[in-house]
């Protein structure tokens, strides 16, 4: 006999999660489950970051912070993008936030409500849509395409811009599709948004030091011309493999900071006090762990990327970024949930369907390579015996 608020039945989820307990039931049954389903490191936390937060415990770290953050570590935060994208920020636009997710909720409540449109990646991260719905705000996909490397056309977002748009989202490196954007069709869209002072930018952070071949990732910090309307997200998750701890920030316009700051305090008060100063430790401490993790990924990544390519019906571009590679897999006759389920079900190997990211996921399945090559290889070998069963 509840009345729940309507609101409620717009609230998405995450697909990745599902799968996460799908897979964890049938390994209780005894099965041998690959879990490629996962967007997290297979690593533990560097053991440095791990004693930072221990020690903080012992020294009496059990109180309330600052809502927005520790003073050191936000500035431990604009120390560390200086040095990684020559990009001055001021500490105090930086909120720490418990994790990349919060940062996303908040920025999209702040715009979000009915009649207003928010421009977001699709095929992308599943949250962004289910929060803009859940505000009654509109959402208007962003089509990325394997073609164009799953990078934005900043001509074709351009013109989806109308006077009812709020807010766009942008993510590179991208969840699910691996994809890079490049440089061009950033200036270009930063170019464009001249016409539109009224759009505000969330771009997606989460991954910026994980890209291959070479690739530099290109901040949307490096855009002056906009700080006054971005919000950049990123956070400890996937760079320091320290998604459990939950801790992430993003640098927001000065205008901005205060109402971020009074939903921190309405929400959650504070992030733990001890993750603060391990967050503190990871970013001014040697960063050889992270070196070490980036290099498995890229190792693995090529075993992927070529071991997907080899399966008959299926082909993968090239991963640039994060630990994902996804797949089109029409060739197979399967769609994107049919695949899924085959791959998990059959061969005991968990996955994403690109559906799980939007409609224009179709076809594709995403594949996280934050596992052991070993596991890859044996993964890659129990599908490719699914498929040439299906010839
Ligand atoms: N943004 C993207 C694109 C992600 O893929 C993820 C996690 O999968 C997040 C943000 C959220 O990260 P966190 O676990 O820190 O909330």
């Amino acid at each position: 006999n509840l009345k729940l608020a309507t609101r409620m039945s717009r609230l998405g989820t995450e697909s990745a999660f599902v799968v996460l307990a799908r897979a964890a039931e049938l390994a209780q049954q005894g099965r041998d489950i690959i879990n490629l389903g996962i967007g997290q490191p297979d690593f533990a936390t560097p053991d440095h970051i791990v004693e930072a937060a221990v020690k903080a415990l012992r020294d009496g770290a059990h109180g309330y912070t600052p809502a927005n953050g520790l003073p050191a570590l936000r500035e431990a935060v604009a120390k560390d993008l200086y040095r990684r994208h020559h990009a001055e920020v001021d500490p105090d636009c930086v909120v720490v936030v418990p994790g990349g997710k919060p940062t996303m909720f908040f920025a999209i409540s702040m715009f979000g409500e009915a009649g207003a449109e928010i421009i977001y990646p699709n095929p992308g991260f599943p949250i962004y849509e289910s929060v803009i719905r859940y505000t009654g705000a509109t959402p208007v996909p962003m089509t990325l395409r394997e073609e164009d490397g799953f990078a934005f056309s900043a001509q074709e977002v351009l013109a989806q811009i109308t006077p009812a748009t709020r807010l766009i989202i942008l993510n590179s490196p991208a969840n699910p599709t691996g994809g890079v954007t490049p440089k061009a069709e950033i200036d270009a869209l930063v170019a464009g948004l001249e016409a539109h002072p009224q759009v505000a930018i969330l771009s997606d952070e989460i991954y910026s030091t994980m890209l291959y071949d070479g690739r530099e990732h290109v901040s949307l910090l490096h855009y002056p011309q906009i700080r006054d309307r971005l919000i950049v997200l990123d956070g400890w998750s996937k760079r320091y493999a320290m998604t459990g701890w939950r801790l992430g920030y993003a640098v927001w316009p000065k205008d901005l900071v205060e109402h971020v700051t009074r939903l921190c305090v309405n929400d959650h008060s504070c992030v733990n006090a001890a993750t603060q100063h391990a967050g503190i430790a990871a970013l001014e401490g040697p960063q050889t762990a992270v070196e070490a993790m980036n290099a498995a990924f890229d190792e693995r990544r090529q075993v992927i990327v070529e071991g997907l390519n080899a399966l008959p019906g299926v082909r993968c571009a090239d991963a640039a970024g994060a630990f994902y590679a996804f797949p089109n897999v029409a060739g197979t006759g399967l769609t994107a949930a049919q695949a899924q389920t085959l791959f998990l079900e059959e061969g005991g190997v968990a996955t994403v369907a690109g559906t799980s990211f939007g409609a224009s996921g179709e076809g594709f399945v995403r594949f996280s390579y934050a596992n052991s090559t070993q596991n890859i290889r044996e993964a890659l070998s129990r599908i490719a015996t699914l498929l040439e069963a299906r010839i």
